[in-house]
């Protein structure tokens, strides 16, 4: 198991705090320096589920700097098996860092124009081999979830109210809502643009049960949408380091941190709350930035 769950740790963040609240940050980004976060804690089900099933490859969909398909490619070698990810867009040279690492860890990487992409189906059908299990873009679906939801065990966090994590495909936060208390409150940070049916999708991953932990999705934190990255954001991200020493990644993560400070200030959060971020990782798309951008890596 190459993922070293011993290294997560729970960070105080007394810029994120005050007299009436308290905030604490999930390092899953110690996992592994490019395998990080929760796309480890997401693949983890569907892996044991082709292992099961005697399949000899992993396939799945993502951009060129996808954090899921890099998570894939070293997951599916830990695990002996072959991986193919089918990657939206042109080749483009130099190659992302991120496919680069892909390719490293054994993945054979195919393009798929974007117009192609989106019927993913239709790739998955013309790729008649019973020995591939295919895993859905960004990891999402029910075994996803349920990987998620174990994110909640690595330490007690049963004396927090809020559990607050950064958005995507809305698996993770599907995995979180699973694995709170009823006395819990989930917040999720969407970081794509106008998503609005997301509430929709987290719900279809839910069983249909009394008692389960409250969630919503703040959409206002996007930036200008998936992986936009402006100026302002990279300014947050150097002075988080700064006060923090909290290194945080450009798509996912700035924006979860940013979007909890606005909502401090508001304020939004009852005194007497007590907050626990989850930091995804992701920080391997931050090679993408020229560098020196940020003053960690
Ligand atoms: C994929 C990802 C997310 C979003 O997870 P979803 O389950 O798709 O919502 C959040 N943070 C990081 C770093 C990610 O790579």
């Amino acid at each position: 198991m190459y993922a070293k769950l011993q290294n997560i740790k729970v960070q105080p963040l007394p810029h994120f705090s005050s007299g009436d609240i308290h905030t604490d940050i999930l390092r899953l980004d110690l996992l592994h320096p490019v395998v990080s976060g929760n796309k480890w804690f997401k693949l983890k089900y569907y892996l044991s589920e082709a292992l099961a099933g005697n399949y000899h490859t992993l396939a799945s969909f993502g951009g060129a700097y996808s954090n899921h398909i890099v998570a894939t490619a070293f997951a599916a070698r830990e695990a002996g098996l072959t991986s193919i990810g089918y990657i939206r867009g042109e080749k483009t040279t130099p190659l992302s860092p991120t496919l680069r690492n892909a390719m490293e860890y054994g993945m054979k990487l195919e393009y798929v124009s974007r117009e192609a992409f989106r019927h993913t189906e239709s790739i998955m059908a013309a790729t008649a081999d019973s020995g591939i299990y295919w895993v859905r873009e960004g990891g999402f679906g029910t075994l996803g979830a349920k990987g998620a939801a174990d994110i909640l065990s690595v330490t007690d966090t049963s004396s927090y109210s809020h559990i607050i994590c950064a958005v995507g495909t809305g698996t993770m936060l599907a995995g979180l809502v699973q694995a709170a208390l009823p006395h819990q409150q989930l917040v999720g940070i969407s970081v794509l643009k106008n998503h609005f049916g997301l509430e929709q999708e987290v719900g279809s991953l839910l069983p249909q049960k009394e008692g389960q932990a409250s969630f919503t999705i703040e959409q206002d934190f996007h930036f200008g949408g998936y992986a936009k990255h402006p100026q302002e954001l990279i300014r947050f991200m150097q002075d988080l380091w700064a006060q923090e020493q909290l290194p945080t990644d450009i798509v996912y993560t700035s924006k979860l941190l940013y979007a909890v400070k606005q909502l401090l200030a508001l304020p939004y959060f009852a005194a007497g709350s007590r907050l626990l971020l989850i930091h995804s990782g992701g920080l391997q798309g931050n090679a993408s930035l020229p560098a020196g951008t940020l003053p960690f890596s």
